[in-house]
């Protein structure tokens, strides 16, 4: 498998050297960018396949790398953050980061976070390539031509606004969706603050595709957050 060229945006330089070790001893390519404007100009020119971004930088805020990055590029975006607050997190997803990693964290972590993004980047190419129609995760499978989902083969009797969710969830798997994202996505944007409604629709959905909805397998929850469809082997 090739490894992915990774783009290291971190002022921190032990912190940055510690990201830049773990890569090298597992074979990844990486650059790295000391601040927000050079992190956007390394994007512009090797267009990376993971961009691993630490939101407080020196110059511009890591969210307005997000946003600039976004006017022209797909690129995976990992936020690696030591503000544990969920408002940041919720605003760099929101700006379109697809996952956050909060400091400290472990090497492992960090990853399991790339293996992540890598398997959502396969699914999408193969996606594109193969019938577009047609999504299968795990015993998954969501017809969305015909409007229909399966578990097992078996057809998921699913109110409109579950299979809604559903797809939804689908169409961004392996990414972390923020409640905001979701309601606005279902519901409209005066649904926008109704995570208590939201819950309800994820709670009766997963009973329908999760064997153990106490211990879900394909719709993780990202406490004060959101929600992400998990890759299924
Ligand atoms: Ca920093």
């Amino acid at each position: 498998m090739n490894k992915a060229l990774i783009l290291v945006v971190e002022d921190d330089a032990p912190v940055r050297n510690l990201i830049s070790t773990t890569l090298k001893a597992h074979d990844y390519k990486f650059i790295v960018a000391p601040s927000g404007e050079n992190a956007i100009m390394e994007a512009a020119s090797h267009n990376p396949d993971i961009v691993l971004l630490d939101l407080g930088l020196p110059d511009i805020d890591g969210v307005e790398v997000i946003k600039r990055i976004r006017t022209w590029s797909n690129m995976p975006i990992i936020v690696i953050s030591a503000r544990s607050e969920d408002t940041d997190k919720i605003e760099a997803l929101d700006s379109g980061a697809d996952d956050y990693l909060t400091k400290p964290f472990s090497v492992e972590e960090l990853l399991a976070r790339i293996r992540v993004t890598q398997r959502r980047l396969s699914v999408m190419q193969a996606g594109a390539s193969a019938n577009d129609s047609v999504f299968t995760n795990g015993s998954l499978r969501i017809d969305f031509a015909a409007g229909c989902a399966y578990l097992n083969e078996t057809e998921l009797h699913l109110t409109p606004i579950e299979y809604k969710l559903l797809c939804l969830m689908a169409q961004n798997v392996g990414k972390v969706l923020t409640h905001t994202y979701i309601t606005q996505k279902i519901w409209g944007s005066s649904w926008e603050n109704d995570v208590a409604s939201l819950r309800v629709f994820m709670a009766t959905l997963r009973k329908k595709i999760e064997s153990t909805p106490d211990s879900p397998q394909y719709i993780q929850t990202h406490i004060g957050v959101g929600y992400r469809m998990m890759k299924v082997e």
